[in-house]
């Protein structure tokens, strides 16, 4: 099926109790990792990529056709989300070369330029359908070119929460409960407390940002208290790697394509197989 939009998958699994895993994407046997996984375990996906691994694929129209390659025969709704975009023009390519979701994030200016820079992106995207995603507080690490010394990092406001999305009119807020990008320094401990006034700040759905290393009881009780979709990034790209290596590594390796990519790809799919099965569960 073509693309979904990603806003009414994001209602449905709020109403649900549930959430979607929502995957860093570069090349087409990973989008179809997602895609199979998502098929496998009978729910929706998402596919994201940001500025870095669009210029990877070579732009971000690319990024559309190996989403839209990927997404053809699955009967799965699967929706392609623009991650952590700073820049309007880019955003706007996006919006025009198909993605069905975009996000922009301008959570390291003060609140009344956030308000500003993203009620532009969604007057624009929503005009074309398409879901907006913002920030409001830091979220920790490092994702890309976004680097947020811990210093800089700090959590949402339930009260600029709600006037955020009063004033912007977004689909989705990311929000900064301790998560942080990366491989965590320290042991995870999400502000569940944060969440759920937050929660009650706002209807929208809530999304958590670093979901590597979290251990599966603050991933439910995230989930319980409004996170309704999940970036995962970092572990994808460690599990990608380490296949890849033992592959090469191991006795009787011979050079041929699939048997170089082919158990990389696999074990993507049993990973993101694993997180939808865990952020999908009621
Ligand atoms: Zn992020």
């Amino acid at each position: 099926m073509d693309l979904s939009y990603m806003k009414p998958l994001l209602e449905q699994a709020a109403a649900e109790g549930k959430a979607l895993g929502s995957f860093t994407v570069w090349a087409l046997d990973v989008c179809q990792a997602v895609v199979e996984a998502a098929n496998l375990c009978k729910r929706p996906a998402i596919l994201m990529a940001g500025k870095i691994e669009a210029r990877y694929a070579g732009g971000v129209k690319n990024i559309v056709r190996l989403a839209k390659l990927a997404a053809e025969n699955s009967d799965m709704p699967i929706a392609l989300h623009l991650d952590h975009a700073e820049e309007y023009g880019f955003i706007r390519e996006a919006v025009d070369s198909g993605f069905t979701s975009v996000m922009i994030d301008a959570s390291a200016k003060s609140f009344s330029e956030n308000v500003e820079r993203t009620g532009a992106v969604v007057e624009y995207a929503h005009r074309a359908g398409v879901t907006v995603e913002a920030e409001l507080g830091r979220i920790g690490g490092v994702e890309g070119n976004i680097d947020v010394r811990d210093e800089d990092a700090f959590q949402t406001d339930p009260d600029e929460a709600r006037q955020f999305v009063e004033k912007t009119g977004i689909d989705a807020l990311a929000v900064g409960i301790g998560s942080v990008h990366g491989v965590y320094p320290f042991p995870p401990n999400l502000n569940i407390p944060r969440l759920k006034n937050i929660r009650n700040a706002t209807a929208i759905p809530l999304v958590l940002h670093g979901g590597t290393g979290i251990p599966v009881e603050q991933i439910r009780a995230s989930i319980k208290n409004g996170i309704s979709k999940i970036n995962v990034c970092t572990e994808l790209l460690i599990t990608y790697g380490q296949s890849m290596t033992k592959t090469q590594s191991a006795g009787g390796f011979r050079y041929s394509v699939p048997n170089l990519f082919a158990p990389s790809k696999q074990a993507l799919k049993e990973l993101f197989c694993m997180r939808i099965g865990q952020f999908g569960r009621e």
